[in-house]
């Protein structure tokens, strides 16, 4: 079935001309333009918000299983459509198209059914009377929809991401207004039609187009109850100023390190790294932005990652057999020249790769990195594999842990002890033991320590920041 695709806002169960700034769309491929989308100004973002809050009160005491129902057959549309959204994924954003089909089938269109699993099962607590020597009192604690849910979403996952609160805030009993990446407006839109045409009712969900401002004006309203905000560290900042007192969840940068320990299956890890940093052209928040690799297994590691990286194949993305196609931005190409020329201006060694014809950027092995390089302290987000060496676990762990991410790490060895230190000592949201850093687990906490964010989610774990825990007392004497 063929999908019309969108320009403008959703508000209300309607499509509605944008009233904001018009804004190109361009496949980061080819500079073709695939469509015009009309942003919304901070008025049209109020009238989003006063659809969702009109909404609220009735679709919050909506039952539990017409919700459900919602969601499975939204799951069903979303799996019928897939290939289409896949398709427009790739033009807009630029990942291959293999990535963008494992986005759509294996991460959005489950997360209606996983939500759908998740709120029926999802359950309250009694808790005994500890205030006094009695037995008349019942103390319950439920969750209650928190209100209206601004997400707010990059353009790397355009619908996977915006998925999680959207998916699972309508599922709770919230009603969401969405202001998608504007580098991924269309396959945003196609999303939003998925849950139109599945019949969840008018103001529910809403979606607004549009910059910084249109996102600001959103985190910023006070009929907002709960913002999930997914993107850069440095936007992440400003939106936690924004939100004030909401509840929040802020899923922001990193710079994964892969440790490569003396006794690690090197092929293994090689397969892993190359994973790591060329997933995506490296626009990934969980990539391995840092290889740690001992000095005694060094050689053999860098001689497998350079046979597995020169075999990559980079181009049209819509090729079923291209392995990586163009950086999305060209700010985030920049940002990776950047770095590569500073790692190398302090000593080290590009030892395939560097170089980038347009939009599309060598896969890049770099030798010689140093905790004083950009490209050891910051996000890169572009396909660079940065090598360092250590000697000793304690210093692996220390420069593992010297930045100020701290959202996936992962180690190699074939050491129970040495897994479990490392495991215990990463200050990282998660870390992986024999698996690259861009691992997933639908079902696990997913979030980042220190400056990779605030708070979980993924499946039952998002449902904290868009409810309210409420204490009911009961007194039977
Ligand atoms: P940005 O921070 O640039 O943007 C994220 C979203 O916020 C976009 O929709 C953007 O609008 C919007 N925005 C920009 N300024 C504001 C503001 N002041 N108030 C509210 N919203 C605003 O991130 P990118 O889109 O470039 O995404 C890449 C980043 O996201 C990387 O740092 C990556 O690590 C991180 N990320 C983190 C993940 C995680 O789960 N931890 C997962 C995926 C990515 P627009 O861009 O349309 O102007």
């Amino acid at each position: 079935m063929a999908v019309a695709t969108r320009n403008g806002a959703f508000i209300a169960g309607e499509w509605v001309a944008g009233d904001g700034e018009e804004i190109e769309v361009r496949s980061p491929a080819t500079g073709e333009l695939l469509g015009i989308v009309a942003g919304s100004t901070p008025a049209q973002v109020e009238r989003a918000v006063a659809a969702a809050a009109s909404a609220f009160p009735a679709w919050r005491k909506t039952s539990v299983l017409e919700r459900v129902e919602l969601c499975r057959r939204a799951f069903t549309i979303c799996m019928e459509r897939a290939e289409e959204i896949a398709q427009m994924i790739t033009r807009e954003v630029g990942k291959t198209i293999r990535e963008s089909r494992e986005e759509m089938v294996e991460f959005t269109a489950d997360h209606f059914r996983r939500a759908s699993e998740d709120v029926l099962r999802h359950a309250g607590k009694v808790l005994p009377s500890t205030q006094e020597r009695s037995n008349a009192k019942r103390i319950l604690v439920v969750q209650e929809p928190a209100g209206v849910v601004a997400a707010v979403t990059p353009w790397n996952f355009p619908v996977d991401i915006a998925g999680i609160p959207v998916v699972y805030g309508l599922a709770v009993g919230c009603t969401v207004v969405w202001k998608p990446s504007e580098h991924a407006p269309l396959c945003a839109n196609m999303l939003a039609d998925v849950i139109r045409d599945a019949g969840f009712p008018a103001g529910t969900l809403n979606v607004v187009h549009g910059r910084g401002e249109t996102g600001s004006a959103l985190v910023r309203h006070p009929d907002v109850a709960s913002v999930v905000f997914t993107g850069s560290t440095r936007t992440g900042e400003q939106v936690a100023r924004d939100a004030g007192l909401k509840n929040r969840v802020l899923e922001l940068g990193g710079n994964g390190p892969q440790i490569v320990l003396a006794d690690a299956d090197v092929e293994k890890a090689a397969d892993a790294a190359v994973v790591g940093c060329f997933y995506l052209a490296g626009q990934c928040c969980t990539a391995a932005e840092r290889i740690l690799v001992h000095e005694d297994v060094k050689d053999a590691f860098v001689a497998a990652l350079l046979e597995r990286t020169k075999a990559l194949k980079v181009g049209d993305p819509l090729d079923e057999e291209t392995d990586m196609g163009p950086m999305c931005t060209q700010e985030v190409l920049e940002r990776t020249q950047e770095h590569i020329r500073d790692a190398v201006e302090k000593g080290a060694r590009v030892l395939h790769g560097g170089g980038h014809d347009g939009r599309f950027h060598e896969p890049t092995v770099i030798d010689g990195v140093t905790s004083a390089m950009r490209i050891a302290q910051e996000e890169t987000f572009g396909p660079v594999a940065p090598i360092m060496t250590f000697r000793t676990l304690d210093e692996a762990l220390a420069i593992a842990n010297e930045t100020d991410y701290g959202l996936t790490a992962s180690v190699f060895t074939r050491s129970l002890h040495d897994a479990w230190r490392a495991a215990e000592e990463l200050r990282h949201g998660t870390v992986h033991v024999n698996e690259t850093t861009n691992y997933w687990d639908q079902l696990a906490p997913f979030g980042g320590a220190k400056k990779s964010g605030a708070g979980r989610e993924l499946a039952g774990w998002i449902i904290d920041a868009l409810t309210e825990t409420k204490q009911i007392t009961f007194d039977l004497s």
